[in-house]
């Protein structure tokens, strides 16, 4: 089976065929500014706060301003692209267009990101669980193909891959992409980090492919909640048929556009974050207890302890810094996760690490 044989609309739930979607009032008649606006049952007198403002209107349903500025720093058409509310919201939107509730399937590779499991069980749908392989956490392939079967709707792919921090071969998620006939999902939420080339820039190529990306970690806009799909305008057509009408505030849309047109200071954080990454783990590399620090392509790392991560996570916890243990995770045993700081925080960080080395020999 190759994507050549990859036909959509077979995918999509019944239901989801059959939904005539809600028309919000402003995508029925998006006129003039000077318009009076009757139509959507605001608050004309407008909303109580000192300063001028145009909060008593709900946001444009399709962010199209937010998606011009986004096509134009990724370099992606704006009709491929679909906003969410985070790409957890996202997520679910894949779930809900593609999967029957409890007779189709997803796939996903542990360790990876929690929410496509999660997102799977809210609706039902039975999660299948093939490992990465456990000691270069790249993918299964064969592992893959053998469990594919009519029931699979989606793959969930994660590069750089969270919690492990490491880039999968582009080969192995090409052959994927070609030979699966439902959806894959790659996840790209930390690809500003990595050296490897988003598959962003060549959707046109892959019918099947949704491509994840955020606005929440290289842009640091974790706050505002913004998701980014890149895929078919076919694609996006469902997402937009289903999705709630106003699911990106208004505040949202207008700073995520400030944010995208300050390049520069964009840039100055992303090059800080990879030198005190650099920097992490060469520190990180000298400390006698630390066993383990995988390679990263992401802005955290995934360090292993030689015993019970637990007792340093809670003795990181005592000196006010909270990293994440991943020790009950398959395949990260006595691991934790630590994100990259600013380069105070990573000083004080290895501080604490090295005194707990020491007080353990
Ligand atoms: N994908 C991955 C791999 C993540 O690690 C995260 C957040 N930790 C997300 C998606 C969620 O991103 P968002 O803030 O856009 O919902």
């Amino acid at each position: 089976m190759t994507s050549n044989n990859f036909d959509l609309k077979s995918l999509i739930r019944e239901n989801i065929l059959n939904v005539d979607p809600y028309l919000s009032a402003r995508e029925e008649y998006n006129q003039g500014k000077n318009s009076i606006f009757l139509d959507a049952n605001e608050n004309s007198f407008g909303a109580p706060l000192s300063f001028y403002n145009s909060y008593n209107r709900y946001p444009d349903p399709l962010q199209k301003e937010l998606k011009r500025k986004i096509s134009e720093v990724k370099n992606i058409p704006s009709s491929k692209i679909f906003l969410g509310n985070g790409s957890d919201e996202i997520i679910d939107l894949i779930y809900r267009i593609f999967s029957r509730p409890k007779i189709d399937h997803s796939i996903i590779c542990p360790p990876t990101y929690g929410m496509y499991e999660v997102s799977g069980k809210i609706h039902g749908v039975n999660v299948v669980k093939v490992f990465l392989t456990e000691e270069e956490y790249q993918l299964n392939l064969k592992q893959i193909e053998d469990k594919i079967n009519q029931y699979s709707k989606i793959i969930f792919i994660c590069s750089p891959n969270n919690p492990t921090g490491n880039d999968l071969k582009k080969q192995d998620i090409q052959k994927i992409i070609n030979k699966f006939t439902g959806i894959v999902v790659l996840d790209e939420a930390y690809i500003d980090f990595s050296d490897q080339e988003s598959f962003s820039l060549e959707i046109e190529k892959y019918p099947n492919l949704i491509v994840l990306q955020t606005l929440s970690k290289s842009w640091g806009l974790a706050g505002l909640r913004i998701g980014i799909a890149i895929t078919s305008e076919k694609i996006i057509q469902w997402m937009n048929k289903i999705k709630y009408p106003y699911n990106i505030s208004k505040i949202s849309q207008k700073i995520a556009i400030q944010a995208l047109d300050n390049k520069d200071l964009f840039f100055y954080y992303l090059k800080s974050i990879l030198s005190e990454r650099k920097y992490m783990e060469e520190a990180l590399n000298k400390i006698s207890i630390i066993q383990k620090v995988y390679p990263s392509s992401s802005n955290f790392l995934l360090v292993k302890v030689p015993f019970s991560s637990k007792n340093l996570y809670k003795y990181l916890i005592e000196k006010n810094i909270v990293v994440r243990d991943r020790s009950k995770i398959i395949f990260c045993n006595e691991c934790l996760r630590i994100t990259i700081g600013t380069h105070e925080e990573n000083e004080y960080l290895i501080d604490q690490i090295k005194e707990y080395s020491e007080n353990r020999v």
